[in-house]
C-alpha cells in the first residue's frame, strides 16, 4: 500500500489553480500587502464569519499578535493547555507573558473547565485564556463562559480548527481574537508559512494591523514598538485557490473519520469523542491505544506513517521544564494522555482503501 501525503498530494490536487495563482503575482509586479493580502482577507473573514482578518507571517506569530493587540505583555498571566502544538507556549512568552498551564479534559483533549475553574480561582494576575481547538476538535464553549466571568480576553488557537464548529457557531467567532496557521499540512494550508489574526473588533484589528508592520499606521512612522510578520502576496494568491475546497476537503475527512470510527468502535482502541453538536474537521484522527509504542512501531513496519501528536507535553520539554507554572491539581490527564495516542493516517486525498489498510493492520495487532 502507498500512503499519500497531505501537503504533495494537496498541491496536485490544486495544481492548476496554484500554479495559475502563483503566475498571476510574478506577473503583477506586486509582492507584499499587494491585492491577493486583501482578497483572501476579506474572503477568510467571510468564511469563518467575522468582519475583520489580518493575514500575518505564521500562526505563533498570529497568536502573539493577538495577545500584544490586547495589551498582555510583561508579568501577564496567561491560561493554556500543555496538550498542544509548542507554538501556543511559545507566542505567550513572545508576547513578554507568563504562561499557566491548565489539564484537559481525557475525552477530547482539549482544556477541562473544571480545571480552569479551579485554577482561575486560585490564581491572581490572569489576563487571557488561549483556547485550544486540538485536532479539529472545538474546546468545550464552557471555557469561554468561564473565562469571562473571571475578567479574561479569550484568544482562539484555531491553528488545526479551520472550519469546525459548535452548534452552528464556527470557532475563530467565540473568543476577542483569533490565531489561524496556513502552515502546508494544516486544514488550508500554503506552499509555506502563513497566519492569520481574526477578529469582529475594529479596534483590536487596528491594533493588530499596526502591530504586524513595524506599528506603522502611516508608511514610515510607528505608533508603537511592532514587528515585520506579513503574510506574502504568493501565500495569499495560493490560499484564495485552496480556500475554495475548505468545506469539501473538511467533510471528505470526516466521511473517512466515520470510516474509522465505525470500525473501532467496540474495540481494544478508544476513537475520538464527538460531542452531540460538534463539527470536528479532524486535523488529525487520534486513537488511544494500549501498548501504543509497539502499535507505532508495528504500523511503521507496515510502511503505514502514523504518529503521535505530541509525544511530550510543553511542561516536561527540556526547554520548559521545572519552570512552568501548572493549574491546580497538575496535568495528570495530559501526561497520561501522551503515553496512549495515536494519530492515524488522516487528509482529504487519503484513498479508503488506505484507511482499511490500517484498519487491517489494527486489527491483526490488537
Ligand atoms: C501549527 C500550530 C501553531 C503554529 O502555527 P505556525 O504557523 O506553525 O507558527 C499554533 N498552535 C497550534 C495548535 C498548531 O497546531
Amino acid at each position: 500500500m502507498r500512503f499519500t501525503f497531505h501537503p504533495h498530494a494537496d498541491y496536485l490536487a490544486h495544481k492548476d489553480a496554484i500554479d495559475t495563482a502563483i503566475q498571476r503575482v510574478l506577473a503583477s509586479g506586486h509582492y507584499i500587502l499587494g491585492p491577493e493580502v486583501a482578497g483572501f482577507e476579506a474572503e477568510f473573514a467571510a468564511a469563518i464569519g467575522v468582519d475583520q482578518c489580518s493575514g500575518v507571517g505564521n500562526g505563533t506569530d498570529a497568536i502573539h499578535l493577538a495577545l500584544r493587540a490586547c495589551g498582555i505583555g510583561a508579568g501577564d498571566k496567561v491560561v493554556t493547555v500543555s496538550h498542544t502544538a509548542v507554538a501556543t507556549v511559545t507566542a505567550i512568552e513572545l508576547a513578554g507573558a507568563i504562561p499557566l498551564l491548565v489539564d484537559i479534559d481525557p475525552a477530547t483533549y482539549t482544556l477541562d473547565p473544571q480545571k480552569l475553574e479551579a485554577t482561575l480561582r486560585s490564581n491572581s494576575g490572569v489576563k487571557a485564556l488561549v483556547l485550544v481547538h486540538l485536532y479539529g476538535q472545538p474546546a468545550d464553549p464552557e471555557c469561554v463562559a468561564i473565562a469571562r466571568r473571571h475578567g479574561l480576553r479569550v484568544i482562539e488557537d484555531c491553528a488545526q480548527a479551520h472550519g469546525s464548529a459548535v452548534a452552528g457557531r464556527t470557532t475563530g467567532t467565540w473568543g476577542d481574537l483569533a490565531a489561524f496557521s496556513f502552515y502546508p499540512t494544516k486544514n488550508l494550508g500554503t506552499i509555506g508559512d502563513g497566519g492569520a489574526v481574526l477578529t469582529s473588533d475594529a479596534e483590536l484589528a487596528a491594533r493588530v494591523r499596526r502591530l504586524h508592520q513595524y506599528g506603522w499606521k502611516e508608511r514610515y512612522i510607528s505608533y508603537e514598538p511592532g514587528l515585520n510578520s506579513r503574510l506574502d502576496e504568493l501565500h495569499a494568491a495560493i490560499l484564495r485557490a485552496k480556500l475554495v475546497t475548505l468545506r469539501a476537503d473538511n467533510a471528505r475527512r470526516a466521511e473517512l473519520a466515520a470510516i474509522y470510527t465505525r470500525a473501532l468502535s467496540g474495540t481494544a482502541y478508544t476513537p475520538p469523542a464527538v460531542p452531540a453538536g460538534v463539527t470536528h474537521v479532524y486535523h488529525q484522527y487520534v486513537i488511544r491505544a494500549p501498548r501504543r509504542d509497539a502499535l507505532l512501531a508495528a504500523l511503521s513496519a507496515r510502511g503505514i506513517p502514523a504518529a503521535i501528536h505530541y509525544p511530550q507535553p510543553v511542561h516536561l520539554q527540556p526547554a520548559y521544564a521545572g519552570r512552568i507554572a501548572l493549574g491546580v491539581g497538575g496535568l495528570p490527564a495530559t501526561e497520561r494522555a501522551c503515553g496512549e495516542i495515536l494519530s492515524l493516517p488522516m487528509h482529504p486525498h487519503l484513498g479508503e482503501d488506505a484507511v482499511q489498510y490500517v484498519l487491517a493492520a489494527l486489527r491483526e495487532l490488537a
